[in-house]
C-alpha cells in the first residue's frame, strides 16, 4: 500500500523589494504595499496544494536599507519554525539579495532545508511582471523532495527568471532585464523550463543528523577597496587606518594583481602588521586570483595579503563579518577565508 505523501509546507517571508511595490501615482515612485494585497495577485498559489504560511517584515524595505541585524532576524524567523515547515522562500529585494543570500549561507550552519531567495523586476500588480512565475518556481524548488524525503535543494539559493543559483555565488548584473543574477564561477544549480531540471551533482549534501546551528552575530569592521590606476597614496592610507577597522576586501586587478610601487606595498604590509586581514579578490566576475602569475601578484603574497579565490565581493565581504563576528584571531580567519565553509569558493 502507498502511504499518503505528506501536504509540503512552505513559509513565505516578505522582506520587501519591487516585487510587493505599487506605484505612486502623485510622484511616480515605488512605494511598497501589504503582503496580503502581495499575494492576491498571485490566485495561483492555490493551485499547489501546499501549506503556505507568510511572515512579513513591519515595514517591508527597500533592500538598499537591508542591515545585518534584519539578517539577524531572518535567521531567526528560520530557526524558530525550522521544524514546522519543509522549504522557506524569502521576497527580498534585488539590489542586495547577493548580500543577504551570501550571509545567510554562513549564518545557517548545517542547514538541510532549502531557502530559496526570489524577487522581481516589475511589481507583481503589473500586467508583465516576472514576479508571479518567480515566486511560483520557488515554492515548488523549496517543497521539492528526493524519494528517501530529504529536501531536493538543502542550500540557501536565489531563483531568478529560469536559473536556481547558490546564493553565495551570485551576483546582481542586470538593472533592467529579467534574467539579473549570474553565478560566474559556479554552475547553476537547477534550470527551470518546460521542467525543473536539477544539477544533483552540484547541489551540497548536508549531514541530516546534525540539527541547524543558527548564528547571529556579525562584526560590520570590514571595508571594501577597489583599485584603479591613479588611485591616491592618501586615500589608501585613510582607509587603511579607519580606527576599528578589522578586514578589508581589496579588489585587484585580473588574477588579483596590483600596483608594485613601493608606497603601496609598504602601506598594506602595514595594515596586515596592525592585524588586519586583507582578503584579495579580482574585479574581474569570472576567474579566480592566483597572486603566483605575476610578479605583480607576488609583490603582493610577499606583504601577508591572503586569497579570496573566485570569492563574490558579497561573499567575501559577509564571510568576513561572519567570522569576525565569532572573536576569531586573525591568524584563525585567515584559515578559515582560504576554506570553503559552504561552496562559496573553489578550492
Ligand atoms: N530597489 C529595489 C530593492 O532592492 C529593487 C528591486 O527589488 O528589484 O528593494
Amino acid at each position: 500500500m502507498l502511504l499518503p505523501t505528506p501536504t509540503p509546507s512552505i513559509l513565505l517571508i516578505y522582506t520587501g523589494g519591487t516585487i510587493g511595490m505599487i506605484e505612486n501615482q502623485e510622484t511616480g515612485t515605488l512605494e511598497n504595499f501589504d503582503f496580503d494585497q502581495v499575494l492576491s495577485y498571485v490566485p495561483e498559489l492555490k493551485r499547489f496544494n501546499y501549506h503556505i504560511s507568510s511572515y512579513q517584515f513591519d515595514p517591508p524595505i527597500d533592500s538598499s536599507d537591508m542591515e545585518p541585524t534584519l539578517w539577524a532576524k531572518l535567521v531567526r524567523i528560520i530557526n524558530f519554525n525550522y521544524d514546522f515547515y519543509d522549504g522557506f522562500v524569502i521576497l527580498h529585494g534585488t539590489d542586495t539579495m547577493s548580500y543577504t543570500a551570501s550571509a545567510l549561507s554562513f549564518m545557517l550552519e548545517n542547514l538541510s532545508k532549502p531557502v530559496i531567495l526570489t524577487g522581481s523586476q516589475l511589481p507583481i500588480g503589473t500586467l508583465r511582471t516576472d514576479g508571479k512565475e518567480n515566486l511560483i518556481t520557488s515554492i515548488e524548488i523549496a517543497a521539492a523532495k528526493n524519494p528517501d524525503g530529504t529536501a531536493i535543494v538543502p542550500e540557501v539559493c536565489i531563483f531568478f527568471e529560469n536559473l536556481l543559483m547558490r546564493g553565495n555565488r551570485t551576483t546582481k548584473i542586470n538593472a533592467e532585464n529579467f534574467n539579473a543574477f549570474r553565478s560566474f564561477n559556479y554552475p547553476p544549480l537547477a534550470t527551470a523550463g518546460v521542467h525543473i531540471i536539477y544539477e544533483p551533482h552540484l547541489i551540497r549534501k548536508p549531514a541530516p543528523e546534525k540539527p541547524l546551528k543558527p548564528h547571529y552575530s556579525l562584526d560590520t569592521n570590514v571595508v571594501v577597496l577597489s583599485l584603479f590606476p591613479g588611485i591616491q597614496q592618501n586615500f589608501i592610507s585613510s582607509i587603511l587606518h579607519i580606527p576599528g577597522l578589522k578586514a578589508v576586501v581589496l579588489r585587484t586587478y585580473g588574477s588579483g594583481n596590483a600596483p608594485q610601487k613601493e608606497w603601496f606595498i609598504k602601506l598594506i604590509k602595514d595594515a596586515i602588521d596592525r592585524d588586519i586581514v586583507i582578503v584579495n579578490i579580482t574585479q574581474c566576475q569570472l576567474g579566480i586570483v592566483e597572486m603566483k602569475r605575476y610578479e605583480t601578484g607576488m609583490h603582493l603574497m610577499g606583504t601577508g595579503v591572503i586569497s579570496g579565490y573566485d570569492s563574490t565581493p558579497e561573499s567575501a565581504i559577509t564571510k568576513l563579518m561572519f567570522l569576525l563576528g565569532h572573536e576569531l584571531s586573525p591568524r584563525e580567519i585567515k584559515v578559515k577565508m582560504n576554506s570553503c565553509l559552504i561552496g562559496e569558493i573553489t578550492k
